[in-house]
């Protein structure tokens, strides 16, 4: 395995967004870079979120002012520059329940959101709507559910492609990445990690990987891999579940997503493809980290919800998917989870050995830059400060109108409608080599059986260009 050649400068742990990040930010400062990652990239929480790029609207109810200020910088940098392919505004909904005295209050909110995301925003201010103009944009509201409502915008990403892009963006600046590589011992010299025995999950075998310094980012089983690293106290991490459940698109009829206040935070009523996407729910996991599960009152939790706002309201057999994530909070002791911070903690743990936990899908860039910002402390040479804002991620340049650009590709044609959009929104520039693969084999512009908003060459392309082991 490559990867076991590679001694080099980092070895990340954990092939999430935050492992992605690290290994792109250490790559880009010109350090030998590899990762490993014991399933396929993102296959943890990352693949499991609400998929937004956001400030976070209910964190502004805590004051967490420097969090959503932080967000929202994130969030511009990835709309405006990162990956404009892949991070999309979208509209949202807030309806409002108790009129005059809602409007006010979620109106200041909204203005401090706003404000929060600078001057020159990157997409559209808040309005308040009355009832009428709620309704017409939302005709499934029940028409007493709500007096009014405010629109406002944030912005959405498949955070399993986009990892995956991080991966890629980080291989083409030279890191080595490996999924199917379990991470089952560390190497010691002294009282310093020197490294991990990892076990290849393909192949069956065992092998070392040396590394200077050792980046952990393991999310939820952060606490796990420090205890196998010998860490005396280690970082305890406090897996949070959250359920999300996806219903058919025609069984809600909106021009918006929905953002609904309920008594502990918030739920989302997402737009994705042909398909709803409703979550999420926050309760304490105590169980096994590899599969969490959805229990009967998650569902009807989420259901109640969203059925409160409904005017035809949705019932178990709407639902066609259920998925399930564990958020890595930090601390919290007795609090709800819902009430604890999502602020993230860089630690050196071990002479060699930095943990990163805690954050937010959307500020994986922050928790990359200060991880790797604590591990060249172990080097014992000068390494450049970040680059990683001035990194695009791979088919960012060129996607602003690469839709206009490949309809002119001799496997365009050959593409059912909206195929050549979806692609260009996942790829960018980059879905001319997904056209490639369509014109060599015609067959590969079939969408994907069971989920035909796909295509049949991403699967070919997955294995292809992107260390996909499995289809
Ligand atoms: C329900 C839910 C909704 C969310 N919604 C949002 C949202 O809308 N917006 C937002 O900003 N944030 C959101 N979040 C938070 C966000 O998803 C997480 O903060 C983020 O995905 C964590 O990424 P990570 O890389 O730290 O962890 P992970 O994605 O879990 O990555 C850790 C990786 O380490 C690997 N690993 C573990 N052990 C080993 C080993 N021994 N060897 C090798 N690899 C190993 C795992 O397989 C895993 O892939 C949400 C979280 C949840 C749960």
């Amino acid at each position: 395995m490559q990867v076991a050649h590679a001694v080099g400068d980092v070895l990340v742990v954990g092939g999430g967004v935050t492992g992605c990040g690290a290994a792109l930010d250490a790559a880009t400062r010109g350090l030998s870079v590899a990762l490993v990652e014991k399933r396929d990239f993102a296959a943890g929480t990352s693949s499991r979120s609400s998929k937004l790029i956001h400030g976070g609207l209910r964190y502004l109810e805590r004051l967490d002012l420097g969090l959503v200020r932080e967000a929202l910088h994130e969030r511009r940098l990835l709309v405006e520059k990162l990956a404009p392919h892949m991070v999309h505004p979208t509209p949202f909904l807030l309806p409002l329940q108790h009129g005059l005295r809602d409007r006010l209050y979620m109106g200041s909110g909204l203005l401090l959101y706003d404000t929060l995301a600078g001057r020159r925003p990157a997409m559209p201010r808040h309005r308040h709507l009355s009832h009428a103009a709620c309704l017409r944009a939302v005709p499934s509201l029940r028409d007493d559910a709500l007096t009014g409502g405010i629109r406002y915008h944030d912005a959405q990403v498949d955070d399993a492609r986009f990892s995956v892009m991080l991966a890629r963006t980080a291989m083409d600046e030279g890191a080595v990445c490996a999924p199917a590589v379990d991470v089952v011992g560390f190497l010691h010299e002294g009282d310093r990690v020197a490294g991990v025995r990892a076990r290849d999950l393909e192949a069956g075998d065992e092998f070392e990987v040396r590394a200077r310094t050792v980046v952990n980012a393991t999310g939820v089983w952060t606490t796990h891999m420090e205890r196998l690293a010998g860490v005396e106290s280690p970082l305890v991490v406090r897996p949070s579940k959250g359920v999300h459940v996806v219903v058919p698109k025609a069984r809600i009829d909106s021009e918006y997503a929905l953002i609904v206040p309920t008594e502990k935070s918030v739920l989302f009523v997402l737009p994705w493809g042909d398909q709803w996407i409703i979550g999420t729910t926050d309760t304490d996991w105590q169980f096994g980290l590899d599969h969490p599960s959805a229990t009967r009152t998650d569902i009807q939790y989420l259901l109640d919800h969203v059925n409160a706002v409904l005017a035809d309201p949705l019932t178990f057999d709407d639902i066609i998917a259920v998925y399930v994530g564990l958020r890595p909070l930090l601390g919290g002791g007795e609090d709800e989870t819902a009430k604890v911070s999502r602020e993230h903690a860089v630690r050196r743990s071990a002479p060699g050995l930095v943990s990163v936990a805690g954050g937010k899908y959307t500020t994986y860039r922050l928790m990359a830059r200060d991880a790797i910002d604590a591990a060249v402390a172990d080097l014992a040479f000068t390494v450049d400060a970040t680059r990683t804002a001035d990194t695009p991620l791979l088919g960012a340049v060129g996607a602003a109108g690469a839709e206009e650009r490949l309809r002119s590709h001799p496997a365009a044609a050959l593409l059912g409608p909206g195929h050549l959009r979806h692609l260009v929104r996942r790829y960018g520039a980059l879905a001319t080599t997904v056209l490639d693969l369509v014109a060599a084999e015609p067959h590969l512009a079939a969408p994907l059986p069971g989920a035909e908003r796909y295509v049949s060459a991403e699967a070919a392309y997955a294995a292809l260009h992107e260390s996909a082991l499995h289809i």
